[in-house]
C-alpha cells in the first residue's frame, strides 16, 4: 500500500527543490559593505575575482551580473558576426543560445552523450562549417565534459572553446580546473547555483586581450577603470570607446560571493554527501538511473539528475514529478531541449525529434533536491516517497 497519500505525509512541510546556504558570515558581510557606503562595482569585486581567479586557476576573472552576460561578452570577445554559427547543445538552459542570437547569429545545435548528457567531439564535428565561430560546450549538472577531444577538434579548426560552466563550481577535468582550461570560462552565481551571490557571474580567461575587452564592454564599453570614478583615486574623464553593456557586479552581490567562496569546499562536500546518499538508496530501485560520473571528472554536483525506467513504470515523468509534488517534495527538469521551444521551431525549424539521446534522455529526466542544508531525514523522504510512487506504479 502506498503511503503517498497517507494523511501523514501531506502533513510534513514543503521540501523546495533549491534552497540557499546562507549563514551568519554572508549576512555580516553584505551588511559590512551597505555600512560602508559604497554599494556598486568596487574593491569588493575586485577582491571576490582575484580570489576567484586563484581559486580556479585563471590569470583573469572578471564580476559580472551573470553568467548570461558572461557568455555574451565572450562572445563578443571572439569578434562574433551576424551570420556567424555557434554550436551549442541541444540539451541546456535558454542562455546559452540566447546570447548568440544577440548577434543575430545561429545557435547550431547538437545531440550529446547518453550517458553524460554532455556534448561530445562526435557530436560537434559534423556541425563545423566554413561559418562555424565558436564552440559552447555545457557541463550539465557539475560533470564536466570530455574536453581533452573537444580542445583538439577547436584548435585543428582554429575555434574558441568558450565553457558554459554554469553548473561546474567547483569541478575538475583530470585534476585541472574548470576555468582554467579553454579560452573563456563563464561561471554562474545564480541563486541555485552551487556558489551564489543572488544573481551573478564570472568570466575567466588566461587571454589578456579577451579580458580587457570583456571589461571594457561589460561597463558601457567606457575607458578601464571607469568603476572607480567617484573615489579618491578616481577621475571624472572617461572615453566611451564601444557601445558597451552594463554587466558589472555590485559590491553587494561581491561580499556574498566572497564568503562562499571560502565555503566553497564545505559546501561541496555536503552536496557530495547528499549525492552518495541517493546512489546507495537507488541501487535498490531499479527503475531509477542515478546521474553518470566519469573517472576524469569531479563532480560539482550542482544538479542530481535521475532517469526513470519509463518501460517498467505505468506512469510517464510527469505523473512522478506531480506526485512528488502532491508529497510535498520540489523537484525539476534540466532541460527542456532547445528545440522543443516555440521560438527554435518557428525561427530554424527543428520538429523536436531531432537529437535521439537529447530527447531519450529529457522524457525520463528527473533533477532531486540536492543542496548543503538537505540532511539525511530530509533524503530519505525524497527516497522513500519517490520508491513508493515507483512501488504503486509499476508496469
Ligand atoms: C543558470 C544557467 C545559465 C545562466 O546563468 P545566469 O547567471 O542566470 O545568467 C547559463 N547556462 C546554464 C547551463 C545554466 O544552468
Amino acid at each position: 500500500m502506498s503511503t503517498v497519500n497517507a494523511p501523514a505525509a501531506a502533513e510534513l512541510a514543503f521540501l523546495p527543490f533549491h534552497v540557499a546556504d546562507i549563514g551568519d558570515a554572508e549576512v555580516e558581510a553584505v551588511v559590512q559593505v551597505l555600512r560602508s557606503g559604497w554599494l556598486t562595482t568596487g574593491p569588493v569585486v575586485r577582491e571576490f575575482e582575484a580570489e576567484f581567479a586563484r581559486a580556479v586557476g585563471a590569470k583573469h576573472a572578471v564580476g559580472l551580473n551573470s553568467a548570461t552576460a558572461a557568455l555574451h561578452l565572450a562572445l563578443d570577445a571572439v569578434g562574433l558576426t551576424p551570420g556567424d554559427e555557434v554550436i551549442v547543445p541541444a540539451m541546456t538552459f535558454a542562455a546559452t543560445a540566447e546570447v548568440v542570437r544577440y548577434f543575430q547569429a545561429v545557435p547550431v545545435l547538437v545531440d550529446c552523450d547518453p550517458e553524460t548528457l554532455n556534448i561530445r567531439a562526435v557530436d560537434i564535428e559534423p556541425a563545423i562549417t566554413a561559418r562555424t565561430k565558436a564552440i559552447i560546450p555545457v557541463h550539465m549538472a557539475g560533470l564536466s565534459c570530455d574536453l581533452d577531444p573537444i580542445l583538439a577538434l577547436a584548435r585543428s579548426h582554429n575555434l574558441p572553446v568558450i565553457e558554459d560552466a554554469a553548473h561546474a563550481f567547483p569541478s575538475t577535468y583530470k585534476g585541472r580546473k574548470i576555468g582554467s582550461l579553454s579560452d573563456m570560462t563563464a561561471f554562474s552565481f545564480y541563486a541555485t547555483k552551487t556558489l551564489t551571490t543572488g544573481e551573478g557571474g564570472m568570466l575567466t580567461t588566461d587571454n589578456d586581450a579577451y579580458a580587457e575587452r570583456a571589461r571594457i564592454m561589460g561597463l558601457h564599453g567606457i575607458s578601464r577603470h571607469a568603476w572607480n570614478r567617484y573615489t579618491s583615486k578616481g577621475t571624472w574623464r572617461y572615453d566611451i570607446l564601444y557601445p558597451g553593456f552594463k554587466y558589472n557586479l555590485t559590491d553587494i552581490a561581491a561580499a556574498l560571493g566572497r564568503v562562499q567562496l571560502a565555503r566553497s569546499v564545505e559546501l561541496w562536500e555536503a552536496r557530495q554527501r547528499v549525492a552518495q546518499q541517493y546512489d546507495a538508496a537507488f541501487a535498490d530501485i531499479p527503475e531509477v538511473r542515478i546521474p553518470a560520473r566519469t573517472a576524469e571528472s569531479q563532480h560539482a554536483w550542482h544538479l542530481y539528475p535521475i532517469r526513470l525506467d519509463l518501460q517498467q513504470l505505468r506512469i510517464g515523468r510527469d505523473e512522478v514529478i506531480d506526485r512528488l509534488r502532491a508529497a510535498g517534495i520540489g523537484t525539476s527538469v534540466h532541460f527542456i531541449p532547445l528545440h522543443h521551444h516555440p521560438y527554435y521551431q518557428s525561427t530554424f525549424g527543428y520538429s523536436g525529434r531531432e537529437f535521439p539521446n537529447t530527447v531519450g534522455a529529457f522524457e525520463s529526466l528527473i533533477s532531486l533536491p540536492i543542496y548543503s542544508t538537505l540532511d539525511t531525514s530530509a533524503v530519505h523522504r525524497v527516497v522513500q516517497t519517490l520508491a513508493d510512487i515507483i512501488a504503486a506504479s509499476r508496469a
